[in-house]
């Protein structure tokens, strides 16, 4: 029988649940969750100013996303973020952080993170800690208040940083994700590597992706990060490292400040052969590719009964249509979203 406590379940035969291998041969095992399509930022890369957001009534409980959570938890995933929207806006969320914690307790979770744009922190990065989050990612893209503003439209860049300051001294590993932008952050990026590394917090630059309609042009904002690396390998000694933290980026060591930086690219250097993620929205649907506009719904066999055997088989099927990877392509020619929903619905 099903267990939505993540203990692996029986399947009819009496086997354990089958674990998730994708027809590329890749083992699915980390989970991404948007718990909600809402954010207190409009960040111009990510958003319209205007969005329309899923009406409160489409959305799963916390309870059942504790529940999918769960199923994937017992198919093998052992490593859970949750991200938005604005994960720490969803009324209620440290209710699910907390039940989610019982699988790091029982050891079949070796990760619960999230990502956040940082404004909560300083309400909840204590009990984040205490429910086990060890580590956490802060979207930052720029240390000047104006242009914090700018980008975000709705933000408030002090709030940020004492988010930040709470959550280092609750004892959370920190780490910065800075989206690089033309013509916005491209002069800010080497004081955004020294502050970062001067707080001890990991560094990750991203390229922007052509997710969702947005006001501005992707191709005024997308500023390739292999120009980016050569600008700051002018002025720093960058040494590459094998560190892994499960997700796709590349780590070098900045040989001055002794910290580290990662480049995140899916524009420039796609990394989908050793994908091993899919993503979950916050009405249960399964996108197995961030790229791509394929989509399970699990909402469905979650509400269809209490057992999770059909939330199992609706993965299973899901997972045998993860593609090989996204194209993304930003030029002249391609103007248009390649994926139609914004990142706010996937959480990056
Ligand atoms: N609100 C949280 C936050 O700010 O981190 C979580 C959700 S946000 C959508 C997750 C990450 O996606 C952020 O680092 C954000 O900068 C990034 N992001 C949003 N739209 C993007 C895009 N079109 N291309 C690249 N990164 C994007």
């Amino acid at each position: 029988m099903a267990l939505s406590d993540g203990t692996p379940t029986l399947d009819r035969a009496g086997a354990r649940p089958r674990a998730l291998v994708d027809p590329f041969a890749r083992a699915i095992t980390y989970l991404r969750v948007s718990v909600t399509d809402r954010c207190d930022f409009r960040c111009v890369y990510c958003m319209s100013e205007h969005m329309t957001f899923l009406p409160k009534v489409d959305l799963l409980s916390l309870e059942e996303l504790d529940r999918l959570c769960s199923a994937f938890i017992a198919k093998g995933v052992t490593k859970l973020r949750l991200t938005g929207g604005e994960p720490l806006v969803r009324r209620g969320i440290m209710t699910l952080v907390s039940s989610l914690s019982r699988h790091l307790a029982s050891g079949a979770l070796k990760e619960l993170t999230l990502t956040t744009n940082g404004s909560q922190l300083e309400k909840f990065s204590a009990e984040l800690k205490a429910h086990g989050v060890e580590r956490i990612n802060v979207s930052l893209d720029t240390l000047n208040a104006d242009k914090f503003r700018d980008i975000t439209r709705w933000g408030d860049l002090n709030k940020v940083l004492a988010g930040i300051d709470a959550a280092q001294a609750a004892g959370l590993q920190v780490k910065i994700n800075a989206v690089a932008l033309k013509g916005v952050n491209e002069d800010e990026l080497a004081s955004l590597v020294e502050w970062a590394h001067g707080r001890g917090m990991d560094l990750t630059v991203i390229e922007v992706m052509p997710l969702g309609d947005i006001e501005e042009s992707r191709l005024d904002q997308y500023l390739p990060l292999s120009l980016v690396r050569a600008r700051l390998a002018e002025r720093y000694t960058l040494e590459d490292i094998d560190y892994q933290t499960g997700g796709p980026a590349r780590y070098v060591r900045v040989k001055e400040t002794g910290g580290r930086l990662g480049f995140i690219t899916p524009m420039t250097h796609n990394f989908c052969e050793s994908c091993n993620r899919v993503r979950i929205t916050c009405t249960g649907t399964l996108f197995m590719c961030l790229g791509q506009e394929d989509a399970a719904d699990l909402r469905t066999p979650l509400r269809a009964s209490e057992g999770d055997q059909l939330i199992h088989s609706a993965i299973d099927e899901a997972i045998t249509r993860k593609p090989k990877g996204h194209d993304f392509i930003i030029d002249r020619k391609h103007q248009r979203p390649a994926v139609s929903r914004h990142m706010s619905v996937t959480g990056g």
